[in-house]
């Protein structure tokens, strides 16, 4: 193992798949993020758990299936008083120990009442809004004069302005890094953008051919860039791990792009799931790297602490460490096979299992697909393949099996009723 990095983790907030150059867009210019992919490492098969911002902020926060610590599905709205119970082992607590400095700023989306907010879940500080940035914010801080900006839980600012936003995280992010410089560090940085309601601050407006979105999206790209030069500037490039991201795909109606992909945000094709990551840790992470190897965010906890040189102490982990596939070494294929999505409840529920090349829908009418020949799900062979079929809806109720009650689907509660009078 390396000596011990610090690490960066900027996640995005409904970038798609196909927004970013070296991701095959040619409307939105990102010469710093195409540059960090050509100095690092670009991921082609990495997968959120669930194309929802808090289902999947749970899973890369802690390692685990979002339906295991009871945020299998649906978004926290800001009077929510539900959360990411304190009780959950979070990737700050992971760190801490090891004697890092952690810090976190920008969008939590994992709880906004005492105990759940970052600083009571292992960061020492905070800058940012807790929530999303939409109508139900605006309205619920309206008699309070707009949404807050938080400084740990101190209101700094209000109104949270979204044109603002990836200035003000940058910002941050380059005072943070400064301040900690001369010890081990992990900066979670959620940007707020793309998600909507998407604006641009003045420098970058009208710039790209993709309208306002991509101007937002040519601001991240710079907001990277300053990250990566800054890091050159203090000597700590060969010191530091970032891992560029995003929560899920792009959302619907909006000019986001997940191509070749099908699907958007708030669905459990892979447009909604798979998303870019690119890792850069100069003499480490290898350079002009693309890996198709199939990771995900469940990943990042083990993987961190791995390189930490801590031991996660968590029970029920669904991530692998991943180190030795980042770190590339010779021959090394991921130890993850399988993934399962969930997104929504009721009516409105959609699954997916995964079991390498295999991708299946489940419901009724169960659809399967062969990634390695049809990575855009249009051609369902479910047919031809009753076996892999089987095996992948045994897959997932597996899965479920320790889900909360609620993430389980009436088919799962069918099949246990039968069995049991069996
Ligand atoms: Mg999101």
């Amino acid at each position: 193992m390396p000596p011990r990095p610090n690490i960066i983790l900027i996640n995005c907030d409904d970038l798609g798949y196909g927004d970013l150059g070296c991701y095959g867009a040619k409307d939105i210019r990102t010469p710093r993020l195409d540059r960090m992919a050509a100095e690092g490492t670009r991921f082609t098969d990495f997968s959120v758990t669930s194309a929802l911002c808090t289902p999947s902020r749970a899973a890369l926060m802690t390692g685990k299936y979002p339906g295991r610590v009871g945020l299998a599905a649906g978004v926290l709205r800001p009077d929510a008083t539900n959360g990411l119970a304190g009780s959950e082992v979070t990737l700050a607590e992971v760190l801490k120990p090891a004697g890092y400095a952690i810090g976190c700023i920008g969008k939590w989306h994992l709880g906004f009442v005492k105990g759940m907010r970052p600083m009571d879940q292992g960061f020492d500080s905070y800058y940012g809004v807790l929530h999303n940035l939409d109508h139900w914010e605006t309205k619920h801080f309206e008699k309070d004069g707009g949404m807050p900006v938080l400084r740990g839980d101190d209101v700094e600012k209000r109104p949270a302005v979204p044109a603002e936003m990836t200035g003000l995280y940058t910002a941050e992010a380059l005072k943070f890094i400064e301040a900690n410089r001369k010890q081990p560090f992990f900066l979670y940085l959620g940007h707020a953008m793309p998600h909507l309601p998407f604006n641009a601050s003045p420098k970058f407006k009208g710039k790209s051919q993709r309208g306002l979105y991509g101007d937002v999206v040519e601001e991240l790209d710079d907001s990277t860039g300053q990250i990566l030069d800054k890091l050159r500037a203090l000597g700590l490039a060969e010191k530091t791990l970032v891992i560029f991201t995003s929560d899920n795909g792009p959302e619907r109606n909006t000019p986001g792009s997940a191509a070749p992909l099908r699907g958007t945000k708030h669905t459990v094709y892979e447009g909604g799931l798979r998303v870019p990551c690119i890792a850069w840790w100069p003499g480490r992470v290898p350079s002009g790297r693309v890996c198709d190897e199939f990771v995900s965010t469940l990943d990042m906890l083990p993987t961190f602490a791995r390189l930490a040189g801590t031991e996660p102490k968590v029970q029920e982990l669904d991530g692998f460490d991943i180190s030795s596939v980042l770190l590339g070494e010779k021959g090394v294929r991921s130890p993850r096979t399988t993934l399962y999505s969930l997104y929504g409840y009721g009516k409105n529920r959609f699954e997916s299992m995964r079991e390498g090349c295999w991708k299946l829908h489940l419901g009724a009418t169960p659809k399967l697909y062969d990634l390695r020949s049809d990575l855009a799900e249009t051609t369902d062979v479910a047919a031809q393949h009753p076996e892999i079929v089987q095996r992948l809806s045994k897959l997932a109720d597996e899965v479920l099996e320790d889900m909360d009650d609620k993430a389980k689907p009436s088919r799962y509660n069918q099949q246990k009723q039968q069995k049991s009078s069996l």
